[in-house]
């Protein structure tokens, strides 16, 4: 079979190969204790559940507008306007069949062959891929541990070409967590004004953000940038609803205009009982967020406490999101790793690290190679206490006999 160019060039994530593992393990009767799973280990709000089955039940089950319903759309912009100090008519708005889908479909409209998006890196394993299949060229743009993962001007200048049509922002990120402040993003915009590309302002993860620090999206800088602003966002992770797949996006009507036409000829509109509920979770209760948040902030301590505590291992407490990435790369050079390498062929370090780990401490996190940073593994803390306890405790014993 002749498949297209576009999909041969995306590779199967390598986070399938340790799901693999560990379900072979599991079947085999063994306990494993799971990082890897990206959503939130808490049920959607029963509020939100019961404004989809009062949907179902008032027959609101049939095709709503490509784009989404006028509510929702309303109450997106008053989200924007009360969050983000962001105003936005109803023509800057479009729903989508979740966060992915939104990101999906603008590469799919602003991408010509050879067009280049910049993605800092360590990055959402899809945004490259999504790039790809739009036929586009992602380049990835290092950022330094040092500075917290965090991307500056410099590094910026120094990797926009004329071919360039976009620059990702993810904050907080996955999989580092690592959040921008006011002042930082300035100084990204004060740089990215001089030069004619978009900014996709990822806000997926806004909602967790810890220590009490405030939310800033690069938009809020100045009019300029955010007319070139997309800002994408959606109630995935903010309101445990990654299963309803609905995400939000807002900017520029002409760009909004060109995504409802796709998604007219693609999924036609994001699923009608979703939306009702969506709309529930907006303009709802939102002390739910803040209840998930702080149980969020206790497991992101315990856990980045616990991590410190592992030889050859170093972690950041993340500022945001519920990923820890700890760097592991102390443990590349203990006594034991050739025979570890030996073992598990790889490539990578990192991935023949989590082989490692599944099977010595049935243990399951994702190699940080499928961020772009092989020094790194990322354990997702929406897992309970006992199990971050337990679970990094297993993965000590198992680096301790390495040394
Ligand atoms: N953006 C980031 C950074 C993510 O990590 C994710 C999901 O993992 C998404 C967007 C998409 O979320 P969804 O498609 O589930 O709404």
């Amino acid at each position: 079979m002749n498949f297209s160019e576009k999909i041969l060039k995306v590779k199967p994530s390598a986070t399938l190969e340790i799901n693999a593992l560990a379900n072979s393990l599991k079947a085999k009767g063994f306990d494993v204790i799971g990082f890897g799973v990206g959503e939130p280990d808490f049920d959607t709000p029963d509020f939100i559940k019961k404004a989809g089955i009062r949907a179902i039940e008032s027959g609101k089950t049939k095709y709503t507008p490509a784009g989404g319903i006028d509510e929702l759309k309303e109450a997106i912009i008053n989200k924007f306007k009360k969050d983000n100090n962001l105003e936005y008519n109803k023509s800057n708005i479009i729903v989508n069949c979740g966060g992915k889908h939104s990101f999906y479909n603008l590469m799919q409209v602003l991408l010509n062959k050879d067009d280049e998006v910049i993605i800092p890196s360590p990055y959402w394993v899809s945004y490259p891929a999504m790039v790809l299949l739009a036929g586009g060229t992602p380049v990835i743009l290092d950022s330094s541990e040092e500075n917290n993962f965090k991307i500056t001007p410099d590094d910026v200048k120094k990797t926009i070409t004329n071919k360039t049509k976009a620059i990702v922002i993810n904050s907080p990120s996955n999989p580092t967590g690592s959040t921008y402040t006011k002042e930082e993003l300035k100084a990204l915009a004060e740089t990215l004004v001089n030069y004619d590309i978009l900014i996709i302002s990822d806000d997926m993860y806004e909602a967790l953000l810890y220590d009490n620090n405030k939310f800033y999206n690069i938009a809020n800088i100045n009019e300029e940038l955010k007319k070139r602003t997309l800002v994408l966002n959606g109630v995935s992770k903010a309101y445990s609803m990654t299963g309803w797949r609905i995400g939000y996006m807002a900017g520029d009507e002409n760009i909004i205009k060109k995504v409802d036409i796709l998604q007219s000829h693609s999924t036609s509109n994001p699923t009608s009982i979703s939306q009702w509920a969506a709309l529930e979770a907006l303009t709802g209760d939102q002390s739910v967020i803040s209840d998930m948040l702080n149980i969020f902030e206790k497991r992101r301590n315990l856990i980045v406490g616990k991590l410190n505590e592992i030889p050859g291992v170093s972690c950041k407490s993340p500022g945001g999101a519920f990923y820890a990435f700890p760097n592991v790369s102390g443990v590349y050079n203990s006594k034991g790793w050739q025979s570890v390498v030996k073992k598990y062929k790889s490539d990578y370090n990192s991935t023949i690290l989590t082989s490692y780990l599944l099977e010595e401490a049935k243990v399951a996190v994702v190699p940080g190679i499928e961020f772009g940073a092989d020094s790194n593994v990322r354990l997702s803390f929406a897992t309970s206490d006992a199990n971050i306890i337990n679970g990094v405790g297993k993965m000590k014993k198992a680096i301790e006999k390495l040394l």
